[in-house]
């Protein structure tokens, strides 16, 4: 099995951010390394499980995996931006923040049905913003049986709570 330690080293926590008491995990860091970048795309594209037609990256970070394992795996990609962003005919999806709620939105005809859709983003903490993308491309008709993160925060349960909504759910580094 591969040991993804070299990675881990590669990430940095910035305590207080974006809030007193949150440790954000800096994955910009990893980003700037040519080496760490380029064996994090390597060893995403070699979890994927069969063929793919679409990468969907969750805005913004998530665009910059998805975008780098769809060349790789010959498939398009699918944005999942913040509700507002995109210029066409949109399908929306909310979900509950610690105070509040937030809504996520893709072009409503930006896959067609049965369409075979990676989910992907750089990090899983709750699961709240990636359980709500799965439930907007299962809405627009796109099968979602695997999620990809570079990095999980297992003790947030997000992971969990995706896999009982029935998705394969993978990451690098916890
Ligand atoms: P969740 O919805 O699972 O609670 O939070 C995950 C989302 O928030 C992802 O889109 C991720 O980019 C962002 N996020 C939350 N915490 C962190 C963090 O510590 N580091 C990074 N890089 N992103 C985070």
């Amino acid at each position: 099995s591969v040991n993804n330690d070299d990675l881990k080293a590669r990430i940095r926590t910035i305590p207080d951010f974006p809030k007193p008491g949150i440790m954000f995990r800096d994955i910009t860091t990893l980003l700037l390394d040519a080496h760490g970048l380029k064996t994090t795309i390597d060893r995403m594209v070699a979890a994927v499980d069969g063929p793919v037609d679409l990468v969907a990256g969750i805005e913004a970070r998530g665009f910059l995996f998805a975008a780098a394992l769809a060349v790789p795996l010959n498939a398009g990609v699918l944005l999942i931006r913040k509700d507002g962003k995109l210029p066409g005919a949109t399908i929306a999806e909310e979900y509950a923040l610690e105070y509040g709620h937030d809504r996520i939105a893709m072009h409503a005809d930006a896959c067609a049905p049965g369409a075979r859709v990676l989910l992907i983003d750089d990090l899983i903490a709750t699961g709240g913003t990636a359980r709500a993308a799965v439930r907007l491309l299962r809405k627009a008709g796109a099968v979602v049986t695997q999620a990809h993160f570079v990095v999980d925060l297992p003790d947030l349960g997000g992971a969990d709570a995706l896999r009982a909504d029935g998705v394969e759910v993978r990451s690098l580094v916890a």
